[in-house]
């Protein structure tokens, strides 16, 4: 599906009063850094005509809302680690780590010394956060829940900011993952709310936001975004913008993914998305969390580039760092030094 450029409507949203709404009380309305935003109520079709702008206008605004509300020439590393590989029970249609999938590979846990000689490494290279990945719908009241507990503890104090992504979770499991020194939770909606059922049927799009329920109630920051390209329509992008917008703060972390279709999978025969549509997908979330971070994911090395380039100039600014996300291929960290120097970027350090 392509993106519709050919007739040009104005937006039926004021751009500036979207500003404002993105600065908090009593602020000059200088740069804010990335720290909680306020939520945007926006209706998906107000999203929809920000994706349908002509490319070049949509990066202007995308480029002032960045400028305006981001630390400039900024960009954030984190390495993402599997803990985990394979063995869920969940039917997610583009993930190779579903045991419903004729692709499914299966690794015992990863031992505390693993992570932490990943995350010394990621430390060396400049990565702020490091990300630890478990294939569960959830975590089980067992030992491995404990296992990941250590993990976070044993990272947090190699002064990296912590992230994890372990699926559902109640509030009693987020609060304990909060006392283990946790700092962020990965749980991503995906894609908009009518499609969800396209995508997953074992948990619906409400389990995902009761999640980020908890997460909030006990004090975590969120890390959560979607993945284009798995056959959605444009409305269905605007809808999961739109829904990311109106959290309440909204998520600190915003990953958009561009899906990597792995063969075996449910999804593995969508074609690779254009480009300029990852462009256009980084550009409107950047006007409508101005003050989230937008991290330009999966389906990164696939881009080239000058596409990457565009994402940072258009408000992406956060990558992964490493040559592996948790079942895909990234940049290798020499491309992305230059990629990095060209751009003129440098890594942010964790925040305490
Ligand atoms: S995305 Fe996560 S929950 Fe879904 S199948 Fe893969 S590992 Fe399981």
């Amino acid at each position: 599906m392509a993106c519709s450029t050919a007739t040009w409507r104005a937006p039926p949203w004021d751009f500036e009063a979207a500003q404002a709404l993105s600065r908090s009380p009593g602020s000059t309305g200088a740069f804010l850094g990335a720290k909680t935003g306020t939520s945007m109520t926006l209706t998906p079709a107000e999203v929809l005509a920000l994706l349908e702008l002509p490319l070049f206008d949509l990066l202007d605004r995308a480029r002032q809302v960045h400028v305006a509300h981001q630390p400039p020439g900024e960009i954030e590393l984190c390495t993402l680690v599997n803990v985990k590989t394979g063995g869920c029970s969940e039917d997610c249609g583009y993930c190779s780590q579903s045991v419903r999938h004729p692709v499914a590979r299966r690794e015992p846990m990863l031992e505390l010394r693993d992570v932490l000689a990943a995350a010394e490494e990621a430390r060396q290279n400049g990565s702020a956060r490091l990300c630890l990945g478990a294939a569960w719908p959830g975590p089980r009241g067992d030992r491995s829940f404990e296992q990941v507990l250590d993990m976070i503890g044993a990272v947090k104090r190699l002064g990296l900011e912590t992230c994890v992504t372990l699926g559902r979770l109640s509030l009693e499991q987020a609060k304990t993952l909060k006392a283990a020194g946790l700092d962020v939770y990965n749980h991503n909606l995906d894609t908009s709310r009518d499609f969800y059922p396209h995508v997953v049927s074992t948990h619906s799009f409400e389990d995902r936001l009761e999640t980020l329920r908890h997460v909030r109630a006990a004090g975590l920051r969120v890390c959560s975004g979607g993945i284009i390209g798995m056959g959605e329509s444009l409305a269905d992008r605007a809808s999961l913008l739109a829904e990311l917008a109106a959290l309440d703060p909204p998520p600190e972390s915003v990953p958009i993914n561009a899906l990597v279709p792995i063969p075996g999978t449910p999804l593995g025969d969508r074609p690779k998305i254009d480009a300029l549509e990852v462009v256009r997908m980084v550009a409107a979330a950047r006007i409508v969390l101005p003050r989230s971070r937008v991290r330009l994911s999966a389906g990164r090395k696939d881009l080239g580039r000058e596409a990457q380039l565009l994402c940072l100039y258009a408000g992406a600014n956060s990558i992964f760092w490493g040559d592996r996300l948790l079942t895909t291929d990234n940049a290798a960290p020499d491309t992305d030094r230059a990629l990095l120097r060209a751009a003129g970027l440098r890594a942010r350090a964790p925040e305490p």
